[in-house]
C-alpha cells in the first residue's frame, strides 16, 4: 500500500461494503490463520472494558501480521442504546500503521467488515471441516450476523435446506427471506429436530447457557461456534466439545473467552486437546478423520482477522480510487 505521499487513507463503511465481498473476506481470513498456525502473525492481548457510560464495553483488538506486513488495532465495541437511535450497536473502527515508522496509513470503518470477516471464519471451518456431502445447514441465532453467515456458509458445501431455530422466534423471518432469495428450502424446527437434521451447524447468538446438548447432535456433524466471545457466555453443552475434534481461531482466547472456556474450566478438556484451524489450513493438521467424527469451531474473533480484512479494504480502494485523503 503506498500512501506516503497522500496522507492517510479514509476507507468509509460504504466503500468497503461495495469493494469488500465473501470472497476477498475469505481468502484474507484464510490466509491469516495460515499464518497465525506458522506463527508469522500474532494477535496482542485483548482489552476490554465496560466504561461505566451509556453500558458500553469499550475495547481494542490489535497485533501484527509479519509475512503480510500489517500492523493495526480495531477499536469499538458494544453500545446498546445505538439500535433506538437508529445505530448499530456494535461500533468499531480499524486504524492500520506502517510498520516500518509507527505513521498512521489508514483508517477503515469496522461494522461491515466485523460482520463479513466473523462469517468467513466459520466459512473457512466450513470449507476445511464439513463433510463434502453436508446437504443440511443448521442456523442457531437470527441477529445481525446471521444472515452474514447464512450467506457466506450456503457457498461452501452443495446445500439442499436450511434449518433453523432462534430463541426468539420472532427474528427467524431475515433467514427465511435469505433462503428464499438463494432458492433454498427453509424449515424452522425445535433445537432437538436441528441437531437431527443438520450436517453443519452454525451458532451464533449471545447466550449465556447451553442451547445445544450433546445427545442431539448427529455423528459427522461440523459445529462452527461463532456467539461465544466473552467470559461467561456460552451456546453449547460442554460434553459436545469433549466429544467433538475441536478447532479454533486461536487457542488463547479458546479457552479464556471462546465456547471451550466451560469444558477446559471444569476440567474436561485442556488447551491442548484444541487444534487452531491454522494448521489444517496449513496441512500440518489432517483435521476431519473420518466421516463420523463431529468437528467443532470455536470461532472467537481475533484482531488479525479485523487487520486483513481492513488491509484488503484498503488496498482496494486506493487501487479503485475509492479511499479519501487526509494528512495529520
Ligand atoms: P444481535 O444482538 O443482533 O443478535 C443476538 C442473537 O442472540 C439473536 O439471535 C438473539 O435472539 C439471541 N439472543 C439474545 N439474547 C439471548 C440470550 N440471553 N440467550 C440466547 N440467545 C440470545 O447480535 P449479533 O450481532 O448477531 O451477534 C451475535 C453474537 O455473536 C454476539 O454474542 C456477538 O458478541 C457475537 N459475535 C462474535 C464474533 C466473533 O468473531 N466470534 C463477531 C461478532 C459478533
Amino acid at each position: 500500500m503506498t500512501t506516503q505521499n497522500k496522507g492517510v487513507a479514509i476507507v468509509s463503511e460504504a466503500v468497503c461494503e461495495a469493494i469488500v465481498g465473501r470472497p476477498e473476506a475469505f481468502t484474507a481470513v484464510e490466509d491469516i490463520f495460515a499464518a497465525m498456525a506458522k506463527k508469522d502473525a500474532y494477535n496482542f492481548p485483548v482489552v476490554r472494558e465496560a466504561i461505566g457510560h451509556a453500558d458500553a464495553l469499550y475495547g481494542f483488538k490489535s497485533g501484527f501480521d509479519r509475512a503480510g506486513q500489517v500492523l493495526g488495532v480495531k477499536s469499538g465495541g458494544y453500545w446498546p442504546g445505538n439500535a433506538a437511535n437508529g445505530l448499530t450497536n456494535h461500533q468499531s473502527t480499524v486504524i492500520l500503521f506502517d510498520p516500518d515508522t509507527g505513521k498512521l496509513k489508514a483508517l477503515v470503518g469496522g461494522n461491515y467488515l466485523t460482520a463479513v470477516r466473523t462469517a468467513a471464519s466459520s466459512a473457512v471451518s466450513i470449507a476445511h471441516l464439513a463433510r463434502k456431502d453436508a446437504k443440511v445447514l443448521g442456523m442457531v441465532g437470527a441477529g445481525h450476523q446471521s444472515t452474514f453467515q447464512l450467506r457466506a456458509a450456503v457457498e461452501q458445501r452443495n446445500f439442499e435446506k436450511v434449518v433453523a431455530w432462534n430463541p426468539h422466534p420472532e427474528y427467524l423471518p431475515r433467514l427465511q427471506a435469505v433462503c428464499d432469495e438463494l432458492g433454498l428450502p427453509f424449515e424452522a424446527v425445535s433445537r432437538e429436530e436441528l441437531g437431527a437434521q443438520a450436517d453443519v451447524i452454525i451458532t451464533i447468538t449471545s447466550a449465556f447457557e447451553p442451547l445445544l446438548m450433546k445427545d442431539w447432535i448427529k455423528p459427522g456433524t461440523h459445529i462452527a461456534c461463532m456467539g461465544t466471545d466473552t467470559k461467561g457466555k456460552q451456546e453449547v453443552d460442554p460434553e459436545l466439545l469433549v466429544a467433538a475434534s475441536v478447532f479454533t481461531d486461536e487457542i488463547e482466547q479458546s479457552i479464556s473467552i471462546g465456547e471451550a472456556q466451560h469444558a477446559v474450566g471444569n476440567a474436561s478438556l485442556s488447551a491442548s486437546d484444541i487444534t487452531p484451524i491454522g494448521e489444517v489450513i496449513n496441512a500440518t493438521h489432517p483435521g476431519r478423520r473420518s466421516d463420523n467424527e463431529i468437528t467443532l469451531f470455536d470461532g472467537t474473533g481475533v484482531g488479525l482477522q479485523d487487520l486483513a480484512v481492513a488491509s484488503a479494504a484498503a488496498e482496494l480502494a486506493i487501487a479503485q480510487n475509492q479511499a479519501d485523503w487526509t494528512e495529520l
